[in-house]
């Protein structure tokens, strides 16, 4: 028998207890902003309003910017995060953005989540907490995971409230005006 114990996967784990000294800086506010106007026009345009950017975090460089598309694009990955995280890396030939910093004003998906994973995204700053749907916090924490190779801690609730005030609004008047899908 090996007399060794087995090792233990959480030990040294620092996202074990996730950092709380991570916070935004006024680049991030900044961006958060312009992410948030970018979340209003896909609200005209009939999207779940989200806005997303990623800025090369050393410069504050806008790489990419998107807003969701998923309904009019009629494609499941037409989320803001998604679409910028791919332009993101197709303007800079490269599929690793560890020098970049991701804003979004709505907590990533699981989808977006494993993008932001496989992309090895540098930081991530998001708006509003999705308590449906969320893989960052509120369902799952899948940045956090210590058996992942990837790891972040994500910097939540930067003007939280405009972004769920966004949200709250469009899917009112979406239930005042009823549609398909
Ligand atoms: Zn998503």
């Amino acid at each position: 028998m090996n007399p060794r114990r087995p090792p233990n996967p959480y030990r040294l784990r620092r996202t074990a207890h996730p950092a709380t000294d991570a916070a935004p800086t006024p680049t991030d506010a900044a961006m958060m902003r312009a992410a948030l106007d970018l979340a209003r026009s896909a609200a005209d345009a009939g999207e779940v309003p989200v806005g997303a950017i990623v800025y090369e975090t050393s410069t504050g460089k806008v790489l990419a910017q998107a807003a969701n598309t998923r309904a009019n694009a009629r494609e499941p990955h037409g989320h803001a995060e998604f679409l910028a995280i791919r332009d993101a890396c197709n303007a800079i030939g490269d599929w690793r953005l560890n020098h970049c910093t991701l804003i979004v004003t709505l907590e990533p998906c699981i989808m977006c989540a494993g993008l932001i994973i496989n992309a090895r995204v540098g930081r991530l700053v998001y708006s509003a907490d999705d308590p449906k749907a969320g893989a960052v916090r509120s369902l799952y924490r899948l940045l956090e995971d210590p058996r992942l190779n990837h790891r972040i801690t994500p910097i939540r609730g930067v003007l939280a409230h405009e972004s769920s005030e966004l949200l709250r609004e469009f899917f009112r008047a979406r239930r005042r005006t009823p549609q398909r899908g």
